[in-house]
């Protein structure tokens, strides 16, 4: 009898035993498997939070913004609105080298009207007229430093011999150039009617829109001329921002449709246009 209990009493404590080792087991294995659950889900919490916090830090306050002011980019003694494809790379470069972050014109708006950029060396990229050297010249350097710029096209001069044509734009436009307007006509503006002005400004957006599908927001006013009918016209056709050709760096005291640039010429060195971009 005693040795049948003594069994029983073995089997009782080795089957506990066994059940503790089993369920100890299980249990470790669960924890360890919510561990690796919690992990992860910290870890997602993380890297879902990551690109937030750099965003903003990345908020940086700007009361100025330079805007350089190209033409065409190619070699023709005694000719300052041509600038050479050397000088163009050089320039281009420089900025690559030092920090400056060619903007978008959406990036540029949204810096002008909020006072704070993304970059800490924001700058704009402008081309007035569309010459067809802008896509040969310009587009092949501003493609390998990945850098972005903004075309104020004549309208009426696309296609024609010397200017872009309407593949060479939406082939740029897919590729970091943006289109803006510089008028159907390129007529001085303050020489013309309200209802003149108006329909230069309409007409050339509308054929921006539905080339590149597209709300264009931003005129150049041709040879920077302009009068108070033509800041009327411009909000009532649904331009948010214009530029000069008036010397200097670009900021909101100016007005938002009076903006200021930086006019770089065949002749300007690279130090004169070190100091021209200086804040
Ligand atoms: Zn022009």
């Amino acid at each position: 009898m005693k040795r049948i209990i003594a069994v029983v009493l073995l089997v009782i404590v080795i089957l506990g035993a066994v059940s503790y080792v089993l369920f100890h087991k299980v249990g470790v294995g669960l924890l360890v498997l919510e561990g690796n659950k919690e992990s992860k889900t910290i870890i997602n919490i993380k890297n879902d939070r990551v690109p937030v916090e750099v965003k903003e830090s990345k908020s940086i306050a700007v009361t100025s913004i330079p805007v350089l002011m190209y033409h065409s980019i190619a070699t023709q003694a005694g000719n300052q609105l041509r600038v050479p494809v050397e000088n163009f790379k050089e320039q281009m470069d420089y900025l690559k080298n030092n920090g400056y972050e060619t903007l978008t014109p959406e990036e540029y708006y949204s810096a002008m009207t909020t006072g704070k950029a993304k970059y800490e060396k924001p700058i704009l990229v402008t081309f007035d007229d569309g010459y067809d050297d802008n896509y040969s010249a310009a587009f092949p350097i501003l493609k390998q430093n990945n850098q972005k710029a903004v075309i104020f096209m004549i309208i009426s001069y696309i296609d024609k011999a010397g200017f872009l044509n309407a593949a060479q734009i939406k082939e740029m436009s897919e590729k970091g150039v943006y289109f803006q307007s510089h008028t159907v006509n390129h007529v001085e503006l303050n020489g013309i009617s309200y209802e003149e002005q108006v329909k230069e400004m309409k007409d050339s957006k509308n054929a921006l829109d539905s080339m590149l599908k597209q709300n264009t927001k931003f005129l150049c006013y041709p040879v920077g001329r302009y009068n108070d009918d033509t800041l009327k016209a411009l909000k009532d056709t649904g331009y948010t921002m214009a530029f000069t050709t008036k010397p200097g760096l670009s900021s909101k005291e100016q007005g938002l449709e009076q903006l200021l640039r930086v006019r770089i010429n065949a002749s300007t060195t690279i130090d004169e246009f070190k100091k021209l971009i200086e804040q």
